[in-house]
């Protein structure tokens, strides 16, 4: 990934640290579960270097599915689908949270991809991709495999809230978008829910990995991707989707498709739409960008659909925000996906006189990737944000999700 030094030293320097964190754990992990198993065929020194930690079948059946505590998918029947449900951490009462996983095993081998959803449990579009995704397939066609998890944050999606709710000091709400690759041994539920999930599901079984997103509560996108196209491996896969738009920028650590970048597996985040709705005809076009991933990685046959050369596609490397700095109705004069110049008014503020307090203008020429769609603001929100290419990008970008 020499690549990615181009995006600058503090991101190198974060890289090299989560991936001796990632290291450490992973090797802890496969310890413990040689001498739990009690079958190893290795010693605990080989296993303690193997990154792949097998299937473990933790014996419990829910609702028809088994449950596994670890999963590599090639001990999976080829040829079929299967359901499985993976054991993530425990509530407080005890019990696990599991999150639903889907395996796509082809008849023949080949490429692995992983499809995650609900990561933010208000994001719902994104859910439906990855199932019509998944429905289209037919393992006995196939080379290679694609695993699903739908609900990755699953206390969040049980609520349809974009945070995780978790019992730290009270209750504390966590966006487990910034937890990744996670901590078997943390200090918050959710960081060792993605620990677990990261080193014992989802790594072990990706070549490449595409995590989807919409919008949040209150806060609209259009269709597009984010990716750093200066990864030859990701720029092919961005450039596979029919929607309007690509972010090219690396955003910051701690989102998942950068925990997969951080150990050399290929991975960006789509983002489609509204949260909190289904979006039928935005999910058709990331269905037929993911499908055409999966042609240009050879696990489905077939002629590849439309890309992003179809319908013209903005690139840009920066999201340039607008932020209330008054409280009141916020009255949008653009759309989304509309083009706008650098100076242009895009959006006015109302006091409850009726008077108008702000008036809110872009300081860059791009097009509009996301609104606020809640008409209330208080100081601070986001209210616009507009993608364009700056010369040379800085780290630390805000994105909207
Ligand atoms: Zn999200």
């Amino acid at each position: 990934m020499s690549d990615k030094s181009k995006t600058g030293i503090d991101r190198r320097d974060l890289l090299i640290a989560s991936l001796a964190t990632v290291g450490a754990s992973a090797a802890l992990a496969a310890g413990t579960r040689a001498a739990q198993a009690q079958a190893a065929t290795t010693t605990a020194a080989a296993a303690a270097a193997d990154p792949t930690p097998g299937t473990v079948y933790t014996g419990d059946v829910i609702q028809g599915k088994k449950v596994v505590s670890a999963l590599d998918v090639d001990d999976l029947e080829p040829g079929q689908k299967h359901h499985l449900y993976f054991q993530g951490v425990q509530m407080p009462t005890g019990q696990h949270w599991y999150a639903s996983v889907i395996v796509a095993k082809g008849a023949r081998p080949g490429k692995r991809g992983v499809l995650t959803s609900g990561v933010h449990g208000d994001e719902m579009s994104n859910i439906h991709t990855v199932q019509t995704v998944m429905n289209q397939l037919d393992p006995a066609q196939m080379s290679g495999t694609v695993m699903a998890v739908t609900d990755v944050a699953r206390p969040a999606v049980e609520s349809m809230q974009r945070r995780w709710p978790n019992q730290g000091r009270g209750a504390d709400l966590i966006d487990m978008n910034r937890e990744w690759p996670g901590n078997e041994n943390g200090l918050t539920a959710p960081s060792r829910h993605a620990g677990l999930m990261f080193n014992r599901l989802l790594r072990p079984n990706a070549d490449f990995a595409i995590d989807f997103h919409t919008g949040t509560t209150g806060f609209e996108v259009t269709a597009f991707n984010i990716g750093g196209m200066d990864v030859p491996e990701v720029k092919a896969m961005l450039e596979l989707y029919p929607v309007g738009q690509i972010f090219d920028n690396h955003v910051y650590p701690g989102v998942l498709h950068n925990a997969f970048m951080d150990v050399g597996i290929p991975s960006f985040t789509p983002e489609i739409g509204a949260a909190r709705v289904l979006d039928i005809e935005m999910i058709s076009l990331f269905v037929e960008g993911t499908m055409n991933v999966f042609k240009h990685y050879g696990i489905v046959a077939g002629p590849m659909g439309r890309t992003g050369k179809d319908v013209n596609v903005f690139v840009g490397n920066s999201a340039f925000p607008i932020l209330a700095t008054e409280g009141g109705i916020v009255e949008h004069l653009v759309r989304l996906n509309d083009k706008v110049e650098a100076g242009q008014k895009v959006a006015i503020q109302r006091n409850s006189f009726g008077e108008v307090v702000a008036e809110y203008t872009s300081g860059v020429a791009g097009e509009i990737t996301g609104q606020r769609s809640d008409a209330m603001a208080e100081p601070g929100n986001p209210l616009v944000f507009i993608l364009f290419h700056k010369a040379a990008p800085g780290g630390g970008e805000a994105y909207p999700e």
